[in-house]
């Protein structure tokens, strides 16, 4: 099932930093597991843990060292001036190419079952964007059929911001168990949404900024979200499948140690144009092909061009 995008008009902003940051996990409901530490480059949040000051949490960032542009991508595709990039990867236009045509029967999980696709079409454009933030938040450390899972069980329940403020706790844990860290989720989700009926009118915010100032958002989800709910490229979205990728493809100037650093990386040499395919076509490679553990390099296509096959 794949849906059109919708957009809307709005708002940019300069530039933040964003902690990257630790909360509590979970285990299965009623367990009483201890708690557990997401880790998930720059996805993790512990933002949860504190009520909603956006000027507060914007100061107390200027000492932090993740940071990212969001003014650019948000003023729409394709405005960023065009300049030739001071470096680029040797080979990278022909590991591309091998990756478009590994990546050419569309059939990994990510293709079926990503954010584009976890929303109900049926549902007012407002509640869809809704319901594509949820889809992101539920995804981090979490399989794409375990959150599609999750998202059908929330949509049968009711899955706007009104029905989730009004849904207790254990019901919320309960029907998006098992994703990772669900316990942390339960009170994100919640904080999240108290937030957008507060400020936002029900509805998810314009831009990267404001996006990951919402307890258990990241980059990669706001970058995601400004793409599928708002249809706006503001940023390549890394998760650790790009990260890994990136740098065993060389794609990085240096190794990078977070999908932060791997995303500022990508975005001095990548062509802007590339910035939203970029995310889907290597999350499927590396659902499909080039794993985290053992990488089937014997069937990858960039095998003699690639400085980690040998290595793995
Ligand atoms: S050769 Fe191996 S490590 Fe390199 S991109 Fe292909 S699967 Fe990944």
């Amino acid at each position: 099932m794949c849906s059109p995008q919708f957009s809307m008009n709005y708002v940019s902003m300069r530039m933040v930093t964003r902690s990257q940051s630790r909360g509590p996990g979970a285990g299965p409901p009623g367990s009483g597991e201890e708690a557990a530490t997401i880790q998930r480059g720059g996805e993790a949040s512990a933002e949860g843990r504190k009520s909603y000051h956006p000027v507060k949490r914007q100061r107390k960032a200027q000492h932090l060292n993740v940071a990212y542009e969001a003014s650019d991508g948000e003023k729409g595709e394709g405005t960023k001036p065009l300049k030739a990039p001071s470096w680029e990867p040797q080979d990278w236009q022909q590991q591309l190419a091998n990756i478009r045509t590994m990546r050419s029967g569309k059939d990994a999980p990510v293709d079926q079952l990503g954010a584009e696709h976890c929303y109900d079409p049926r549902v007012p454009p407002k509640v869809r964007r809704y319901q594509v933030l949820l889809s992101l938040m539920l995804s981090s450390q979490t399989k794409d059929q375990v959150t599609a899972g999750a998202m059908k069980r929330l949509q049968a329940w009711g899955l706007t911001v009104d029905s989730i403020l009004q849904t207790d706790d254990i019901t919320l844990g309960r029907l998006i168990y098992p994703v990772g860290f669900w316990r942390n989720k339960v009170k994100y989700i919640k904080q999240t949404s108290a937030i957008l009926q507060q400020h936002y009118d029900g509805d998810i915010p314009t831009s990267v900024a404001e996006l990951v100032a919402l307890p258990g958002v990241g980059p990669k989800m706001a970058h995601l979200a400004m793409a599928v709910a708002w249809g706006t490229v503001s940023g390549i979205a890394v998760d650790t499948h790009v990260h890994r990728i990136a740098n065993r493809l060389g794609w990085t100037k240096k190794m990078t140690k977070s999908p932060e650093e791997t995303r500022a990386a990508l975005e001095e040499w990548l062509p802007r144009d590339m910035w939203r395919e970029i995310n889907g076509l290597l999350v499927g490679f590396g659902q499909q092909i080039c794993l985290p553990v053992r990488p089937r390099c014997q069937a990858c296509l960039n095998q003699a061009l690639c400085p980690a096959a040998r290595g793995l």
